[in-house]
């Protein structure tokens, strides 16, 4: 089976999806991900239907399966919370979200669980499975994917128990899957280098049939720093050969591999990053060679 990978695209005026594929398209890649607007707040455009058609033309042309495609909710919007207001306007947008999701033919939505904010963890679970049984209040196709967490800050969903947890508790939990982020499973304690121990701790407790997506990204920081910070594939401390070995896992054809790894500066130790280091990327990863002149490549490619 074909390795489907791609990474986190931008969404937005003039072109919406249309502007997503193509950016997908320009990285070589096989499948993206993207949040409905900015993934900081949670102002959202209306969908053009005509740009949506467009867009799956194009992908279709360009060898991207939709059923691949995942969203991402904005990570501002909290279930955990035990502020009424706030917990509740996370329900609502994720309600409008998954309308969105189904409108734009996606059917994995990728959500942080929550930070409980000081509540502690149980009480944090508790209030995600509250909101989660609302927000799944009718029938879809579309998948709600919990991310495991660093554990940065109040985080729920730190192990593969809390994901447990939570989808154990949710009464349409067939609703629900696993989104694995390598990052943050390496921040949060777990060894990446040994990702069939994580996989098959997964089937035992969830079933590894619920895992939906996999963010690839290396961490600027050991195994349980509980920090949270990506960095680019093969110069953390996870290492390029952990992660190929992820990428290409056969327990793992056929789910989508998104990157989300930080842009590069235009000059070395700048602080304004401006290029996407996603197309020689996916290079390094289906040449399964690393490149250890990739920050150089990429300023030399989009610095012309
Ligand atoms: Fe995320
Ligand atoms: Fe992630
Ligand atoms: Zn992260």
């Amino acid at each position: 089976m074909d390795l489907i990978i791609g990474s986190h695209v931008s969404y937005g005026k003039p072109e919406q999806l249309l502007g997503s594929v193509k950016e997908a398209i320009s990285y070589g890649a096989t499948t993206f991900m993207f949040y409905t607007g900015a993934p900081q707040n949670t102002t959202r455009l209306d969908i053009d239907n005509e740009l949506t058609n467009e867009a799956r033309k194009l992908a279709k042309n360009n060898g991207i399966d939709f059923s691949n495609v995942v969203v991402h909710a904005p990570y501002i919007i909290n279930l955990a919370s035990g502020d009424e207001q706030k917990h509740e306007f996370a329900v609502r947008f994720l309600k409008e979200e998954i309308k969105r999701c189904e409108k734009l033919h996606i059917k994995k939505l990728v959500l942080h669980p929550g930070s409980h904010v000081g509540l502690g963890t149980d009480v944090g679970i508790k209030n995600i499975v509250n909101g989660l049984n609302k927000v799944l209040d009718r029938d879809s196709d579309v998948i709600i994917l919990l991310e495991t967490m660093a554990g940065k800050g109040s985080e729920c969903g730190k192990s593969i128990d809390e994901l447990k947890t939570i989808i154990d508790n949710v009464e349409k939990s067939d609703r629900l899957g696993l989104c694995l982020d390598t990052c943050h499973l390496n921040d949060g304690g777990y060894d990446v280098g040994d990702f069939d121990k994580i996989l098959d701790e997964v089937d035992k407790k969830i079933g590894l049939d619920s895992v939906g997506c996999i963010h690839i990204n290396d961490s600027k920081n050991v195994m349980g720093s509980g920090k949270d910070r990506h960095e680019n594939i093969g110069y953390g401390t996870i290492g390029f050969d952990k992660l190929i070995n992820i990428i290409y896992n056969k327990r793992l054809e056929g789910i989508p591999k998104i990157l989300e790894t930080p842009y590069v500066s235009k000059i070395d130790g700048e602080k304004d990053r401006s290029y996407p280091p996603y197309k020689f990327e996916i290079d390094m990863i289906k040449d399964r060679k690393f490149n250890n002149k990739l920050m150089e490549d990429i300023r030399i490619y989009y610095g012309k």
